[in-house]
């Protein structure tokens, strides 16, 4: 999948924010570096994430969440429309006009120019426009035989001239015919870096056939170099927007994507594969959901929503702080712990949750186990549960008969309360 670990990553720290307690700082400044580790991994500008992680600390420390939405909820739709708008937030639909509807490709050697001839003329054809590849690549000799291999893997005419080294000549040759198509893709020539003769040969076949798009393509394994390349292509052919490829081969994709959206040229489609299907229209919301799995931290928040609410949280965390978490706070706690579902559950819903400190057997407690801790609790005096470290064994004894409960299980209720009084408590430092 595309930016798997990107998106694990981020996943995982949303998912933090969920099983934390409640938002403050502290889990600010932890988000905000978890981002960044994140980002800069995937090879995204220092700049760049540093100025996107200042903009949602900011508005994490400044904006009062909305009444519907709890504070962890509006955290985490900061991070995700942050990093839509990140990545170019709106989308740049192709919309063709008047026909025909003139696209050239442009970009380096092996970036994917004649691969993506074939994708687009497909991605055209398929939505119901009559479509036409013309090669005009009259450098490599290989070239006019990959683009008609790859028209006919798509069932598309193509026009090229394997004899012919005037690109001019061959687009005037096939004019006449190319005119009768709805779109025209145009597959041109790379060099190893955008040389001086590029740029002249780009510039003579731009006048010639007036494209509607001047599409970049680029491979996204450069990371952040995309940006340079992109502001190079820009200034000396002006390009229309980018089509980032390979995205489904590298950890780098990030970088290019981000590099891209902070030119002037927006990414329009992305390629994620060697086959013809593997292109897509890109749009950064979809884009960030996905990655995101945006269903998935749905459903962890709702959960997260039940388990604990605000002000429960504050009160637990005061009462922690002035010695005066007892054992009734210790079932409340359990069983707003149960309230998340057993641990698979949770597990299932997030990838990477390996990274995430919840301590395990916190969740691990299972309906038999607090039904048990309830009937003890019943048998305890008042004093007993709020002071329990006043329970001798002689009171073991009687509160076992009195709840029906084993000793065993008194005892260990009794040391369960022991460590989780004691700080550091694990269960406070999950997700803070
Ligand atoms: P050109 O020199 O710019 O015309 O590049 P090509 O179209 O010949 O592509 C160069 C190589 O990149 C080929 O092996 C393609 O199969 C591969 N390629 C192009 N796009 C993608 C993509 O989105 N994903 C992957 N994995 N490979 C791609
Ligand atoms: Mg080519």
């Amino acid at each position: 999948m595309v930016l798997e670990k990107l998106g694990s990553s981020l996943k995982a720290t949303l998912a933090k924010i969920a099983g934390s307690m409640f938002v403050d700082e502290k889990l600010i400044n932890e988000l905000v570096k978890d981002i960044q580790r994140a980002l800069l991994q995937s090879d995204v500008n220092v700049r760049l994430v540093f100025e996107l992680t200042k903009r949602i600390k900011e508005r994490a420390m400044k904006e009062n969440h909305q009444k519907a939405l709890s504070k962890k909820e509006h955290l985490i739709s900061i991070v995700y429309e942050e990093l839509v708008n990140f990545l170019g937030k709106e989308g740049h639909k192709i919309n063709v006009g008047k026909k025909p509807f003139n696209i050239m490709l442009v970009g380096l050697f092996g970036s994917g120019k004649t691969t993506t001839a074939g994708k687009l003329g497909k991605f055209f054809s398929k939505r119901g426009f009559k479509v036409a590849l013309v090669g005009l690549d009259v450098h490599r000799p290989s070239a006019m035989d990959q683009l008609e291999q790859v028209a006919k893997g798509v069932s598309l005419p193509s026009f090229i001239d394997r004899k012919e080294k005037d690109p001019v000549k061959i687009w005037k040759n096939f004019e006449p015919e190319v005119r009768k198509h709805d779109v025209v893709i145009v597959d041109t020539a790379g060099r190893d870096a955008l040389s001086k003769d590029l740029v002249e040969e780009l510039e003579t076949i731009n006048r010639l056939i007036t494209p509607s798009e001047r599409l970049l393509v680029i491979s996204a394994d450069i990371g952040q170099a995309a940006q340079t390349q992109a502001q190079q292509f820009h200034k000396s052919c002006e390009i229309t927007g980018v089509i980032a490829t390979k995205m489904d081969g590298t950890a780098k994709a990030g970088g290019a994507l981000s590099a891209c959206a902070a030119t002037a040229a927006p990414i329009k489609f992305i390629g994620v594969g060697e086959k013809a299907d593997d292109l897509e229209e890109f749009r950064p919301e979809g884009f960030v959901s996905r990655m995101l799995g945006m269903g998935d931290i749905e459903a962890l928040l709702e959960k997260a929503k039940d388990a604990v609410s605000d002000e429960q949280a504050k009160d637990i965390t005061d009462r922690m702080a002035s010695g005066k978490f007892n054992l009734i706070d210790l079932y409340e706690q359990m069983n707003a712990m149960k309230k998340m579902g057993p641990l698979s559950k949770v597990m299932e819903m997030i990838p990477g949750f390996g990274q995430l400190q919840l301590p395990k057997e916190a969740l691990h407690v299972q309906e038999g186990k607090l039904q048990t801790w309830k009937h003890i609790m019943d048998s305890m005096t008042k004093d007993e549960l709020e002071n329990p470290d006043i329970v001798s064994p002689s009171r073991i004894d009687r509160i076992s008969g009195g709840s029906g409960c084993k000793i065993s299980d008194v005892r260990e209720l009794l040391k369960q309360y022991r460590q989780r009084a004691e700080p550091p408590c694990p269960y406070f430092q999950a997700g803070r």
